[in-house]
């Protein structure tokens, strides 16, 4: 039987909703706008691309967006120092610097700059922290919006199987720490994880961010198990293509043939990271202006 594909976009777009509604109730009662600085150093046309997205869909949720453009050169010093601005600024409440940063800069020291408040990307140690020890914080965007993902399709987590394919500090680490707080029993695989088939054929939970094109076989996959696919990889163009096709890290056709459910790409799991990066933008504000944030965001 096949999969059901789950729908990312939709899924993503009432989200998006949600947190516009969240917003205008914000500026009612702050007297001023959410707001999200994204911060882009050099002109990687792939980062580009992100943080213009970003921006508009930050309009179009119904908050102040602020972009920082800089050049790839600019100075440790410099770029701190923009950070600490972003830090004292009361029309800011969230903070995202867009990774990777040019070689020639601490990536490191500059997310330990922003206040954790205003961590809406999630990787600074308080906010690592909170999501080790259960407490409240903000979480990265994707694996936060994989959980909501799974949550809604599965109800509770509890007892289930899960493999995370990937340790990345923005995808696999932080998607093993929230599986574990949902009460799945969690493995962590990456590149030296033996019989990686194996582990993936007991798993009821598939989480695959790797970023190999379609490196998950179908006949990997245990029948009716739900398969979230992170990775966004472009294929070589194929003859007559201009741009090769985007793939995940799941051969699609195979495993849609074995899998409860899965996550297309395009159209799953990508859609929800911008959506969670608003709604920790608006979860951000109500706390730092101590106004309780609306219940299901
Ligand atoms: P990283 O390159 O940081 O991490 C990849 C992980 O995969 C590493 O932990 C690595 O292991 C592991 N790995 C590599 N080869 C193998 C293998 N053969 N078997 C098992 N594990 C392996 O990537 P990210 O976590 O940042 O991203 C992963 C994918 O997700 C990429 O395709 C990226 O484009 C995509 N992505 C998508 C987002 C979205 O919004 N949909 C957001 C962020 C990322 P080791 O640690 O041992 O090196």
């Amino acid at each position: 039987m096949a999969a059901e594909v789950i729908d990312g976009k939709a899924f993503a777009g009432r989200l998006r909703e949600r947190v516009a509604a969240a917003a205008a109730a914000f500026e009612q009662q702050a007297g001023r706008k959410a707001g999200l600085a994204v911060v882009l150093v050099g002109d990687d046309p792939a980062s580009q691309v992100y943080v213009a997205s970003k921006g508009k869909a930050t309009l179009a949720a119904g908050m102040a967006s602020f972009e920082h453009r800089v050049p790839a050169d600019i100075a440790q010093a410099e770029l701190e120092a923009l950070v600490r601005r972003l830090n004292a600024d009361p029309a800011v409440d969230g903070i995202l610097v867009q990774l990777p940063l040019p070689a020639a800069l601490d990536d490191q020291a500059v997310i330990a700059l922003i206040d954790p408040a205003k961590d809406v990307d999630g990787l600074t140690d308080p906010n690592i922290a909170a999501l080790a020890n259960q407490r409240p914080g903000l979480f990265p965007c994707t694996p936060f919006g994989c959980m909501l993902l799974l949550q809604d399709r599965l109800g509770d987590l509890s007892g289930k199987d899960a493999v995370v394919i990937g340790r990345s500090q923005l995808v696999g680490r932080p998607m093993a720490q929230l599986l574990v707080n949902a009460n799945a029993t969690v493995t962590v695989a990456h590149s030296r994880t033996r019989d990686l088939a194996d582990l993936v054929r007991r798993s009821d939970i598939v989480v695959a961010a790797v970023g190999r094109p379609e490196m998950v076989r179908g006949d990997w996959i245990k029948p009716g198990a739900a398969v979230i696919d992170v990775g966004i990889n472009r294929l070589p163009p194929a003859e007559g293509e201009a741009r090769g096709r985007l793939v995940g890290d799941v051969a699609f056709a195979e495993a849609s043939e074995v899998a409860g459910s899965i996550t297309p790409v395009p159209g799953g799991v990508g859609p929800m990271t911008i959506a969670v990066l608003l709604r920790n933008t608006i979860v951000a504000a109500h706390r730092i202006a101590g106004i309780p944030a609306p219940a299901g965001l």
